[in-house]
């Protein structure tokens, strides 16, 4: 075997679930930048996909919870709408003819990678055919991260296995309160509320017994 690297030919293969993984997250960070910036202009100015999270960094200087679910809506529709995602090679002098936000790029080529007039990326990475293979896309978090926002979310199979765990979450918790699922967080409260308050009272009585 030591000899094939001396060798033109090789074998590769692709790890399907984990690149399909990949290409939903991507594609749907493609998708959620997008919308960002249609609903408030705001510019995505940095990403990172991993195996624990995946986030963008969004240049807008906070968001409220209405808006998060305004980006969230629109960009689940455009995943329901099933629009093209395709990807092609532009020429530089003609990048100008495209709605790129950001055009700083020196190669003579450029890949774009387009979702159906919505969206024009210049983009090397992995995508999919349509955006309905993305799946669901989910924003879990968004806190202030320096000047910016820091957006994190799930799409497709990670938003199922995500959905999968708090579910079973709710299920136990419910099931250890014997309450439904819906009144768990007012039980929880109250649970929470009536421990403090034991707790208050432990303290009185312990200072009233050590006098
Ligand atoms: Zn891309």
């Amino acid at each position: 075997m030591k000899d094939n690297i001396h060798s033109d030919k090789v074998v590769l293969s692709i790890d399907w679930d984990n690149r399909f993984d990949y290409m939903q997250q991507h594609s749907g960070q493609h998708l959620l930048s997008a919308v960002f910036y249609k609903l408030y202009n705001g510019e995505t100015i940095g990403f990172y996909i991993g195996k624990g999270y995946v986030y963008i960094d969004v240049n807008l200087p906070s968001i409220n919870n209405a808006e998060i679910i305004k980006v969230e809506e629109f960009a689940n529709r455009i995943v329901f709408s099933n629009f093209q995602m395709r990807s092609y090679i532009v020429e530089k002098a003609d990048i100008n003819k495209l709605p790129i936000i950001e055009n700083n790029i020196s190669n003579s080529k450029i890949r774009i990678v387009e979702i159906d007039g919505i969206d024009f990326s210049p983009c090397c990475g992995t995508h999919l055919r349509a955006t309905g293979e993305i799946g669901l896309i989910k924003i879990q978090k968004v806190q202030k991260h320096k000047d910016n926002i820091r957006v994190e979310f799930v799409c497709g199979n990670r938003a199922l296995m995500d959905y999968r765990w708090k579910s079973n979450c709710i299920k136990n918790i419910s099931n250890l309160l014997s309450s439904k699922d819906k009144d768990v967080e007012n039980k929880i409260v109250k649970l929470y509320e009536e421990k403090k308050a034991l707790e208050r009272e432990n303290k009185a009585l312990k200072e009233e017994i050590n006098k």
